[in-house]
Formats: C-alpha cells, sequence, structure tokens
C-alpha cells in the first residue's frame, strides 16, 4: 500500500505530460487542417515558382557546359548565342538554350540537367525520368517536341533554307534507354556538331545568322522573370479551368490515350493538356 502511495506523485507527473504532450500534437495537426483549400493553392502556387526558379538556375549550369565544350563565338569558324527567349503566336514565351552555327549548319541545343535515368522516344508525349532504383518517377515534356517548337519559330523568324538540326543534350543522365538519333550526352556533343552534316555554309551566311539571332535575342523583349511569371501563369490558368493560349474554357474530352482537357474554342485553338496521373 505505501508503495502505490508514493508512485502518485510520479504518475500524475506522467498524465500531466502525456496531456501537455497530446495537445501539442492536436495543434500542429489543426494548423495543417485550417482552410485546405487555401492552404493547397498556395502551396502548388510557391511550389511551381521554386521549380521554375530551380528550372532556370540548373539550365545556366548546362550553359556552362554547354560553352565549355564548345567554346564561344570564334570570327568565320563557330558563332554561339545563349538564352533566347522567344514568343511564338499564341504569345507563350518559351527559352532556347543555345544556338550554335558552324559550317556544317544551325544546331538548336536544349539542355537537361536531370539525374538518374531517362526513357523515352520521339513520339512519346511525356518521357520518364527514374531516380533511387525505381523509386521516384517524374515525367518530363518530351524535349525533343519542346526543341522542334523551338526550331520551328526560329526557321520562320529567319526565313532561311540554310540546315536546322535539333540537339538534346543530357548534363549528368544516363540515356542509354532513350531512342532518338539526336538525344546525346555533352560528351559526345563536339564530336556531333562537327561530324559533316553533307550540307555546309558560307561564312558571310554564318556570321548574318548570327547577327540575327543577336537581334532575336535583343528584340524578344521578354526576360528570363517574365518567362517565369508567363509559365507559372499559364499552370495556373490550367488548374482554373481557363486555356492558357487564348482564354476560352477547357472541357474535358476523350482520346484514343485517355482523357485530357481541350480548348473549348478547338479547332481554332489547338490547346491540350494530359490529365496528370
Ligand atoms: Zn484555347
Amino acid at each position: 500500500m505505501e508503495r502505490i502511495l508514493i508512485l502518485i506523485p510520479f504518475i500524475s507527473v506522467l498524465v500531466v505530460a502525456l496531456i501537455v504532450v497530446l495537445k501539442i500534437i492536436n495543434n500542429t495537426t489543426n494548423d495543417h487542417n485550417s482552410s485546405p483549400k487555401f492552404q493547397e493553392s498556395k502551396t502548388t502556387v510557391r511550389k511551381n515558382t521554386r521549380e521554375n526558379t530551380v528550372a532556370v538556375k540548373k539550365g545556366a549550369r548546362g550553359e556552362n557546359s554547354v560553352s565549355r565544350v564548345l567554346g564561344g563565338t570564334i570570327e568565320d569558324k563557330q558563332y554561339l548565342v545563349n538564352d533566347i527567349i522567344v514568343v511564338d503566336e499564341n504569345g507563350k514565351t518559351s527559352q532556347i538554350d543555345h544556338v550554335f552555327v558552324n559550317k556544317y549548319g544551325i544546331w538548336v541545343i536544349e539542355t537537361k540537367n536531370y539525374a538518374g535515368f531517362i526513357y523515352g522516344n520521339e513520339s512519346q508525349r511525356e518521357w520518364t525520368q527514374v531516380l533511387a532504383y525505381g523509386k521516384t518517377k517524374n515525367k518530363l515534356y518530351n524535349p525533343i517536341k519542346q526543341n522542334g517548337t523551338h526550331i520551328y519559330i526560329l526557321k520562320k523568324k529567319f526565313k532561311t533554307n540554310l540546315p536546322f538540326y535539333s540537339l538534346i543534350v543530357f548534363i549528368e543522365a544516363d540515356i542509354s534507354n532513350v531512342t532518338a538519333d539526336n538525344v546525346i550526352n555533352i560528351q559526345s556533343l563536339r564530336k556531333t556538331v562537327w561530324t559533316d552534316t553533307g550540307k555546309s555554309i558560307t561564312p558571310e551566311q554564318m556570321k548574318k545568322c548570327y547577327n540575327k539571332l543577336l537581334k532575336l535575342k535583343e528584340n524578344s523583349g521578354v526576360t528570363i522573370e517574365e518567362h517565369i511569371e508567363n509559365v507559372n501563369k499559364m499552370q495556373k490558368d490550367i488548374k482554373n479551368g481557363i486555356c492558357p493560349r487564348c482564354g476560352g474554357k477547357l472541357v474535358l474530352r476523350k482520346g484514343e490515350n485517355g482523357d485530357f482537357y481541350g480548348c473549348a474554342n478547338f479547332p481554332k485553338c489547338k490547346f491540350t493538356k494530359k490529365i496528370d496521373g
């Protein structure tokens, strides 16, 4: 009996401590649960902004690698212009990482700083990045299609028959599972651009092309910050069911490869967005 009496103060302290701990846990959980919708949208916007900033910073690192490997502009031999922001006919901005000009043609280079293993082919809409022995999988928009848009815009602005080539350059990822010719490692970049393409352009044409690129870079009128803002706005629009291209309404459509969101103004506007997941 006496032993139990001695234990009473200890038990009381234990119970009080337990109550305090439970209360703290409860408060923390409540913080997360308050107005979940607001919390969610806030988090998403913040996440997107950070991802895009990271993408641009990573791009800058890739750019340095490309400049290092190819060297910069050398009059009459080669010309390199980085970070050209272009606006397409829908007012959408996109960033062309590098354009390298030599006697073999105009090389439009898109650099990717992904780690891990990349899976994809020319026709797939999205590629897959696999990390941590398959534990993490991320989707990325097919960079060949992305760079195809860049070349389309450049050709349209240049109005030229000069040969354009698309190159997707991965800085560190394992791309042995990518089945497309123009997707290479940074290690193969130099060799690739100096392999005879069977076409040749004169030093005058090279110089003219370089000046056009510089002009395009100066006159895009869009800064990197505005481009990031543009990308963020586009993601926000899609989330709100608005077509980022024309401002129309997005409607759910059934396609052969699954459901997707399409613009209600189709066929005038051909914007589509695959449903995630
Ligand atoms: Zn639209």
